[in-house]
């Protein structure tokens, strides 16, 4: 017997004999691969379809999550608008409160009151046609450019708080209330001197008013003299800044001392009549970088 064959031997119940069959080594070496293959190949297909049927699962879960996201960039796209419109109208009011403080700057020139607000339903729809990638690059543009107006606001506005303050200081320190009240008995400039010594000019405001009235600072400002003078008397000149000054002659008695700071509506002395005087009276003055001017410039009409 041939080694290359096999020899399968069939014994049936009835005594009938053996059967032998043989068959070649080869043929039932080939038959097992072939099998071996088949359950591969079976199992292999069994996995697939097993992968195929998750990955539809997966892909319908994607499908229904990249929708979603696709509304919530749109949501997204169109609150970054609506901050922008915002954004907008506080420009536009920043605008509106430096006309009202009257500080225009050149910057706010190039851009004139009532640009903008374009149509919003165009431009929603205009949104909504986007792709996404579109929109997402939109997105951080528009995000940018609200950071980058944010920024200015926030300049702006700081740049309005300094000119208040400013404006409250300077309006603070601008003598605009009468020191005392009284009778104007003699006006500022060229006049017949009330000493008969003939034509001189009369430097001041005189305002007459009854012995010991209380004479007030007409603005903020720094006590420079608080001194006796044989012309002035007891007097005394506050310094208010920016070449303001203010005198106050012939005072009985004198509240304040130089350097002190004092606040309009300080009590800084007592009319009288010392000095070079003819009777009870505030002599007023208002000096401009030292120069003397009309102190009526700087009175309101009416008793402040
Ligand atoms: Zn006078």
């Amino acid at each position: 017997m041939s080694d290359n064959l096999f020899t399968l031997m069939i014994i049936p119940s009835r005594k009938s004999g053996v059967k032998k069959i043989s068959v070649p080594r080869v043929l039932v070496r080939n038959l097992f691969i072939a099998f071996v293959l088949v359950i591969f190949v079976t199992l292999y297909i069994i996995y697939d379809y097993a992968s195929i049927k998750r990955d539809r699962a997966e892909l319908a879960r994607l499908r229904a999550q990249t929708k979603e996201q696709s509304q919530q960039f749109r949501d997204l796209a169109m609150k970054i608008d609506g901050f922008a419109d915002r954004m907008e109208k506080l420009r536009q009011f920043d605008k509106k409160i430096r006309i009202l403080s009257a500080d225009q700057t050149s910057r706010d020139k190039k851009l004139p009151l009532g640009i903008g607000g374009s149509d919003n339903e165009a431009r929603m729809k205009d949104l909504l046609d986007q792709d996404q990638q579109k929109l997402i690059t939109g997105m951080r543009k528009g995000i940018a450019k609200l950071n980058e107006d944010a920024n200015d606001r926030e300049k702006s506005f700081n740049e309005l708080l300094n000119f208040l303050h400013e404006q409250k200081s300077i309006l603070a320190a601008t003598p605009s209330i009468w020191p005392v009240k009284g009778w104007v008995t003699s006006e500022f400039g060229v006049r017949e001197s009330p000493f008969r010594t003939g034509v001189e000019f009369h430097k001041g405001l005189d305002i007459s008013t009854r012995f010991g009235k209380e004479v007030v600072a007409p603005a903020d400002g720094l006590v420079i003299v608080s001194a006796y003078d044989q012309q002035d008397g007891n007097f005394i000149k506050i310094d208010h800044g920016r070449g303001l000054a203010t005198g106050f002659a012939h005072l009985s008695r004198m509240a304040v001392k130089q350097g002190m700071r004092v606040k309009k509506g300080d009590i800084v002395g007592y009319v009288g009549d010392t000095g070079r005087s003819t009777g009870s009276h505030l002599h007023y003055s208002v000096f401009v970088n030292n120069v003397p001017v009309n102190p009526r410039k700087y009175l309101k009409n009416i008793f402040g």
